[in-house]
């Protein structure tokens, strides 16, 4: 009887998780779709804690479990609860690790218990593969996911190595032999078992530490993805229908955003998964260095400007999370359409430090969904605009991605903002945005640089308007 309730439970709880993603593919539907999957989560856990039986016998050791929850649910909390916007990413960046750890410890767990039971070279085969995949994928999502946090939060720097594919692939094939080879009984000690976790975990660090700025976007969906097959693997371990199902469900949903940000980045998905980024280019990683001299515009000008404009597009990068500017953003585009222009956002792909950034960013202050504009819907209408304001965003309106090939971002498609009237770009200095590389648009006669913080700016940019 009570396995029959706990599996209502984990079918409630599947149904939430494929509701709960279907509604987080809307600004206005996500919170719900969150909060509806976090239930359906919850129901299972408590499900599984107080209903699972094995033999007859049900859990026992609850002040372990009860310990763990309280002790994670108080870190999680605190930590939500203290990041900033601006440190969302590699908030994302962490907790996805620690699926990957989880995954990878179940993997320790039940090897520990094979090997304790009898010769684990005994044990099935196919078990031992689900054992040893789960512990492959989790560690490099563990170890991947580590350094992507480390280089969001800008204390690692790229790093390659010579002959760093080859080492990559060498290293992949390697582990993947000897899991084979433990898993049909070829090593009799249980110590491969770490082998296989510390050069898991050296693969992890090595396939994400050299990947390039324009390319971290596909490296951390990528690892979403792993993290999803990983858990995967648990829920075959156990049996367990829920876990399973949740772990297919990020799996394939991080597979996807990963075939969607190498459409966006014009990567191959091949190129990817042997870690040879940026191979579409004939990038050296250095780009030309650019002469000319660069425009300021004042706040009033750039404000005449745009009041008699027909068309304004705003670009939104990653500047504008750092300021927090959303809010007044909406302000901007509010008071402009009062005078009668017509406003839309251009939103890139990459745009900001997390895919989807600056959908959420702009949902957050009310903006309506239907004035963020893709990249491929938006760029024929810049002939037609006459003011692309540029907030806070560098690298998605590089042209050095169409016509340098030794950029490093050269290939990514980008915001054709040099076909407009005239560009404003606003942002506090000359300095690079995440690829570190300058930016000719900056000295393109067309446009004006606006410096200061983005917040600041846009705050006096409305007041100057209501006043003309
Ligand atoms: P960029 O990182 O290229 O540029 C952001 C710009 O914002 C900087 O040049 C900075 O200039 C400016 N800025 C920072 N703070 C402020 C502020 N307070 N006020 C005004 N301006 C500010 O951002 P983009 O959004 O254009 O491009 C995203 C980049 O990040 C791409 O290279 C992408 O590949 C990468 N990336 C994207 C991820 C994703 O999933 N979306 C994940 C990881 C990386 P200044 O300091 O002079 O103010």
């Amino acid at each position: 009887m009570q396995q029959h309730i706990l599996n209502i439970i984990y079918m409630l709880g599947s149904v939430s998780f494929i509701f709960g993603i279907k509604m987080l593919g809307k600004p206005e539907s996500a919170k719900k779709g969150n909060l509806i999957a976090a239930v359906g989560m919850g129901i299972a856990i408590i499900g599984t804690i107080f209903l699972y039986e094995s033999n007859g016998k049900g859990l026992t050791n609850y002040p372990w479990i009860f310990g763990g929850l309280i002790v994670g649910t108080v870190i999680g909390t605190l930590m939500a609860k203290k990041v900033k916007m601006t440190g969302m990413p590699q908030m994302v960046s962490f907790f996805n690790g620690m699926g990957g750890a989880c995954a990878a410890l179940i993997s320790l767990v039940e090897f520990n218990h094979l090997s304790h039971e009898a010769d684990f070279t005994d044990a099935e085969p196919t078990h031992l593969i689900i054992i040893f995949l789960g512990l492959v994928i989790g560690s490099i999502s563990f170890a991947g996911s580590m350094i992507a946090y480390g280089k969001l939060d800008e204390k690692i720097k790229d790093k390659t190595l010579p002959l760093q594919q080859v080492i990559n692939i060498g290293l992949l094939l390697v582990i993947l032999g000897i899991a084979g080879a433990a898993s049909f009984g070829f090593f009799d000690t249980p110590n491969v078992l770490f082998l296989i976790l510390g050069l898991s975990l050296l693969y992890g660090v090595l396939f994400v530490m050299p990947i390039g700025g324009a390319d971290m976007p596909v490296v951390i969906s990528l690892l979403n993805s792993f993290t999803g097959v990983a858990a995967a693997m648990g829920g075959f371990l156990y049996d367990n229908k829920v876990m399973l199902f949740g772990g297919i469900l990020v799996g394939s949903a991080g597979t996807l955003l990963t075939v969607v940000m190498c459409k966006a980045m014009n990567r191959s998905l091949t190129n990817v998964l042997i870690g040879n980024f940026g191979g579409g280019s004939k990038s050296t990683g250095e780009s030309k260095s650019i002469s000319g001299s660069i425009r300021e515009v004042s706040i009033s000008d750039a404000a005449v400007l745009m009041k008699y404009s027909k068309k304004v597009v705003i670009v939104p990068g990653y500047g504008l999370a750092v300021a927090q500017a959303q809010h007044v953003c909406h302000e901007l585009e509010q008071t402009l359409e009062e005078e009668g222009v017509e406003v839309k956002y251009a939103i890139h792909p990459v745009a900001g430090r997390m895919p989807g950034h600056m959908n959420v960013l702009l949902a957050e202050s009310n903006v309506s969904y239907d004035k963020l504009v893709e990249m491929d819907d938006i760029n024929p209408e810049f002939k037609t605009t006459d003011v692309v304001l540029i907030v806070g965003a560098n690298d998605v309106v590089n042209p050095a991605a169409k016509t340098d090939p030794s950029s490093p971002i050269y290939g990514m498609p980008i915001l054709s903002v040099e076909d407009a009237a005239h560009t404003i770009v606003m942002k506090r200095s000359m300095k690079a945005g995440y690829a570190g590389i300058e930016n000719e648009l900056f000295y393109n006669p067309k446009n004006r640089m606006l410096f200061g913080d983005a917040k600041k700016t846009l705050t006096e940019l409305v007041s100057e308007l209501k006043n003309i």
